[in-house]
């Protein structure tokens, strides 16, 4: 599945940079924000990889070292494609003395550039890294041209390298999501069930760690979460309860998140906070059968 899922959007991410190219001239892997940020090379990387891991995912193979490393692979294949796609349609109008980019023309390699030679595959990229002014602009106002040898090689590799950590990305963004059973050998699932206010934390952990080491009170766990959600109330910082879980080996645990209120004022997970309980897989039937949000 891995490999039909990753040829899939191995294609697609070549084809549509491509296309968009032929329609409106736009160089998609070489759209950047703030001058230096690669997002157009990012987005395409992220779809090259995106099928290829969807794919390891869905079959519940575990996304090691290796994978990632047949993930640059694969950015490196779909970068050097889609230059080789543009060479290969980048014909020179001899009327409009422009560049276009259809097969009508007189194609590219039948012509010859002072300190380059022949429009070669790669002689005519290496013209176009040295020679493709950079325009910086601010609200729409043009401040600055360069077009520099050195700085074009600099931009150029960065562009290069957001294709391949797009496609890293994609790859740890769908591995961050789900945890793995390596008794089972497959991915654990995962669901968000209840939030109880931050205020509330102490108490509640406290009652639930000793709920977990002494199974005979298992009929207690929903009044002790009952007795902490509030309901109703709009809540302001707060932890998430995930409850993740492997059907297979019947196994539990409750993975907690801090929400807390930020230096700007916004609620946002606190990332350093981590707080895993393992519980008992029939204490947590319950949340398992039911669908809840
Ligand atoms: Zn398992």
């Amino acid at each position: 599945m891995s490999i039909i899922l990753g040829l899939l959007s191995l294609i697609v991410s070549i084809a549509l940079p491509v296309i968009i190219m032929v329609f409106t001239d736009f160089q998609v892997i070489h759209f950047s924000l703030f001058f230096i940020v690669p997002v157009g090379a990012i987005a395409v990387g992220y779809v090259c990889g995106f099928g290829f891991f969807k794919g390891l995912f869905l079959s519940h193979k575990k996304i090691k070292g290796a994978h990632f490393f047949i993930g640059v692979l694969m950015a490196i294949i779909c970068l050097v494609s889609i230059k080789y796609a543009t060479y290969y349609l980048t014909c020179f109008d001899e009327q409009t003395q422009d560049i276009v980019y259809t097969l009508d023309g007189d194609h590219i390699s039948n012509y010859e550039i002072d300190g380059y030679g022949t429009m070669t595959f790669f002689n005519y990229n290496k013209y176009l890294i040295e020679n493709t002014p950079i325009t910086f602009s601010r609200r729409s106002r043009t401040l600055a041209e360069v077009s520099n040898p050195t700085f074009g090689w600099i931009i150029a590799i960065i562009d290069y390298l957001g294709i391949i950590a797009g496609c890293l990305l994609s790859g740890s963004s769908i591995k961050g999501k789900s945890e793995y059973c390596d008794t089972c050998n497959k991915y654990k699932k995962s669901k968000k069930i209840f939030k109880i206010p931050k205020a509330n934390g102490k108490a509640f952990f406290d009652e639930l760690e000793t709920l977990v080491k002494d199974m005979n009170m298992d009929v207690f766990l929903e009044e002790i979460i009952q007795k902490h959600v509030n309901k109703g109330e709009k809540l302001d910082e707060y932890y998430e309860c995930h409850l993740v879980y492997c059907e297979s080996c019947r196994t539990a645990s409750f993975k907690f998140k801090l929400f807390e209120r930020t230096s700007k004022n916004k609620i946002e997970e606190n990332s350093s906070f981590n707080y895993n309980i393992k519980v008992n897989y029939d204490l947590v039937r319950s949340y398992i059968d039911q669908n809840v949000a």
